[in-house]
Parts: structure tokens; sequence; C-alpha cells
């Protein structure tokens, strides 16, 4: 059996899976997003795309349990990859099983392990996010992509439609280097190249990438953000940013594409929202014990568990 061209070998796999269409030009390929639709076998023209340009007005806020992040700690001797699209980090062959970082909980169903994560920018610092708040852009967005353990693979999670359950984090730019971003960035000037790829000397903290609040999110289905933009995503996005440097963003900026151009700009742009109903997860809302004194706490914390947090 095929899955985006690729044969089912894991490792070789995710590999194929996530260099699939660097022969071509992907700066030609982010400049007609539209085209996407027609290549065969594609869903990029399908209902439920992604990223949508998120209307905070118009979502639904929805009691969802809290996320539990496991073995979210310190990851030695990631692997980064230039892809021709973007940087991509991925675990070393060697992590023990037990070692894997997940997530549960966030109104998943089970579990759902860790296999990559990457980031999309832009050429400055206007735009480069992928969603899109109130119409507006970050300049960057960090993407931590996991899949559901009971498929049993990565691979064959791609066949479902709860098959993986990515994280997208905004990255808005401060003053100061972000250090737990330090051992993914320092070593971009070693992947510059389309098909490069190295191993990480500092140990890598995903819980230290993520929001100082990861209770309040946006919860929509949608699907991957690149060709063949299977509708297998649901997909989490936290509404507290993380901050970067400039600087740490400029090395992102000097990574170059399959055609030695610089590779910038690798964000889709919003796509419509058509039926889908975007939930809001409201960290103030679980909160509201505090906010009433009145309560007795027997009542709050009833209260609280009804509406699920
Ligand atoms: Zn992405």
């Amino acid at each position: 059996t095929k899955n985006n061209g690729c044969s089912y070998k894991d490792y070789q796999f995710l590999k194929c899976f996530f260099f699939l269409i660097t022969a071509s030009s992907w700066s030609k390929w982010y400049a007609n997003p539209n085209s996407w639709a027609d290549l065969s076998g594609s869903s990029c023209g399908g209902n439920q795309q992604s990223p949508i340009d998120i209307q905070p007005r118009s979502t639904v806020t929805k009691a969802i349990p809290k996320f539990a992040f496991h073995n979210y700690g310190n990851i030695d001797k990631m692997i980064m990859m230039n892809n021709g699209h973007t940087a991509v980090y991925i675990l070393p062959g060697g992590l023990p099983k037990n070692r894997v970082p997940y997530i549960t909980g966030g109104g998943l169903n089970g579990s759902y392990a860790f296999i990559q994560c990457h980031l999309h920018w832009g050429g400055d610092s206007t735009k480069g996010s992928e969603h899109l708040i109130k119409s507006k852009s970050y300049p960057a967005e960090l993407h931590l992509v996991h899949y559901n353990t009971k498929y049993g693979s990565f691979a064959d999670a791609t066949m479902h439609s709860d098959g993986l359950a990515v994280l997208g984090i905004f990255l808005q730019t401060g003053s100061d280097d972000n250090e737990s971003f330090k051992p993914l960035v320092d070593q971009l000037g070693e992947v510059v190249t389309d098909h490069d790829e190295t191993t990480l000397t500092n140990i890598v903290s995903f819980k230290d990438l993520l929001p100082k609040q990861t209770t309040s999110f946006y919860r929509y289905n949608g699907s991957l953000t690149t060709p063949n933009c299977q509708q297998i995503v649901i997909w989490t996005v936290f509404d507290t940013p993380v901050e970067i440097s400039e600087r740490q963003l400029k090395k992102y900026r000097q990574l170059e594409n399959a055609e030695g151009e610089h590779l910038v700009n690798n964000f889709r742009p919003a796509q419509k929202e058509n039926d889908r109903v975007v939930f809001y997860r409201s960290s103030t809302r679980c909160e509201i014990s505090q906010s009433l004194p009145i309560m007795s706490y027997s009542f709050a914390s009833q209260f609280l568990a009804f509406i699920g947090c």
C-alpha cells in the first residue's frame, strides 16, 4: 500500500512523507497555492482545509479537559532536516518507546504520540503564521505533530480522520533570545541547503516550547497544510503566543529551498471555514471559583467538574 506516494516503512515513510514535492519548486508552490487542488489524489480542494482565519467572536466556548503532556521533557540527539519547505525536527531513531513524548486530554480520545515538529515563517515579521486571529498574522507558527496511537503507526494514522493532533503555537518577536529555542535554532547553519540534515547537540525540551498558558486554545477539525492536504487533523491553536527574538527568526529565513532561494513565506493562506464550528477552551471560565466567592467550595468544584475543568 502507498500513502502520499510513499511506501509503508516507518522511518523511510516518515522521510518520504515530509520530503514530498521537494523536486518541484516550493517557492512557486507557495506563490500559487490554489493550484494544489489540481494535483492527482489531492484533498487540497476539500471543505475542511487548514489553516483558517479564527474570528474569536464566532467561536463556541466549550468545556474541554486540560491537556496532559507526557515525556515532554528532555530529548537528546533530535534530528533536524531542511526538507526544502521548512525545518523539520524528528526523534532520534534509537529513542526507547517509553520515552516518546505524547499527549492526552485536551478533548482528544486516547493518546497521541509526537512524530515531528516544524515551523512556518515569513520573509519579514509582518507575516508568517498559517493560522490568523482576527485576520492578523504572527511572524511564525510552530507545529507539534502527533499521531493517534490506536492506529499503531504514523503511516496508518494518516488514513483516518482522527489520525493526527497538531498543536499550533504562535511565535511573536521579543527583544531577548528564547533560551528554549536555542537548541532548535543554533545549528540551522548546518542545514542551509535542501535535504541537509544534522543531529542536535543540545537537549530539546518540548514543555519549554509551549506557551505559558496551555489551558486556553481553539479547536477545530482540519487538514495538513501541505499537499496532499489530507483532512485528518484535530487542530489545537493556543491563543497565548511564545516570544522568540528577531535574530533567532532570521536564522530560519537564511535556509534555502531546492532552487537555492531563501526559504521564506512557507505558509498556506487561510482556507474557508465552510460549515465547521471552531470551539474555544477558556481558562478564565475554569477559574470562575476564585471570582465568585459566594459559591461554596463544594458547589464550585461540582460546577467546575460539570463544565469540564
Ligand atoms: Zn505546519
